[in-house]
């Protein structure tokens, strides 16, 4: 049987989270807000872009604010930049369910975007923020929109995320999370820093290339590990998502500390 471990892990995180946000809904109260400003537990936690933004179209800073970011920038700087689009973005699960329906449906056309535009745009909204006086992305920010929308009821506003669910069903394959995202572009700017990394033990590799095949990010990252002759993924763009930890059935992979020798969780002892 196909191990599954480190993706059905995720699952329950990503679904426990967004039930913890939905949870005022229902008249509890363990999480106020959304994923861009919230207090969880009565500790205020801040999307370090939308402060950023915020920062900029103010231009001023609130010092309260920018604590409740450092936090969660201290957080991903631990598990990896993009382990928030993998493990906590509800786009990213949409989306999943999106690739799931592209595949069932078998849509071949697949735009590849050269050059990174995500970084681009990210650049590009942090100077409109500060030339505008609005925090821009965070209005338009298909993440923002679905977390509003649910929260607080429907608008016009969810045809942003529709766009970025027909883009991915009949455009480009992931295209969303893998080329435009600036929250993404941001996350794996800090995920280049990261501790916790995908490491790989070349003497465990049969070179199937299964891992290859998982990683919606796209296959050059487990590939360049397997020709380099490196022994982790230090790109930002890895999301820690452990898919190819599951696929691969020889043990190669595992998820580590950065300069640490052993592996916090080794990839043969959850074999399936
Ligand atoms: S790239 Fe953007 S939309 Fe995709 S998972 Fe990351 S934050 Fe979410
Ligand atoms: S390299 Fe592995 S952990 Fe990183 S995004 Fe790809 S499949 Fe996920």
């Amino acid at each position: 049987m196909r191990n599954r471990r480190w993706t059905l892990a995720r699952k329950l995180v990503q679904l426990s989270i967004l039930v913890l946000f939905l949870s005022p809904l229902f008249g509890l109260k363990v999480i106020r807000g959304t994923l861009g400003m919230s207090q969880v537990f009565g500790v205020f936690l801040a999307d370090p872009l939308a402060v950023l933004e915020a920062a900029l179209a103010a231009k001023t800073v609130y010092l309260p604010v920018i604590y409740a970011a450092l936090l969660v920038l201290g957080f991903y700087f631990i598990v990896g930049g993009r382990a928030y689009c993998s493990w906590v973005c509800p786009v990213n699960l949409l989306l999943e369910g999106v690739a799931w329906v592209r595949e069932r449906l078998k849509i071949g056309r697949d735009l590849v975007f050269q050059g990174n535009p995500r970084y681009k745009l990210l650049g590009g909204v942090l100077i409109l923020s500060l030339l505008s006086g609005l925090p821009v992305y965070e209005i338009v920010s298909p993440v923002a929109v679905l977390m509003r929308d649910i929260l607080f009821g429907w608008g016009t506003e969810i045809l942003i995320v529709l766009a970025v669910v027909l883009l991915d069903l009949f455009i480009s394959r992931r295209g969303w999370c893998r080329y435009l995202c600036p929250l993404g572009a941001f996350y794996s700017l800090i995920g280049r820093f990261s501790l916790l990394r995908v490491k790989f033990q070349p003497s465990k590799c049969t070179n199937c290339a299964r891992c290859d095949e998982v990683c919606y990010v796209g296959p050059h990252l487990t590939r360049q590990l397997r020709s380099g002759g490196e022994t982790l993924i230090a790109s930002g763009d890895c999301s820690n998502c452990g898919a190819c930890i599951d696929a691969c059935k020889e043990g190669a992979l595992s998820l580590g500390l950065r300069g640490s020798a052993g592996a916090v969780t080794s990839g043969q002892a959850s074999r399936g």
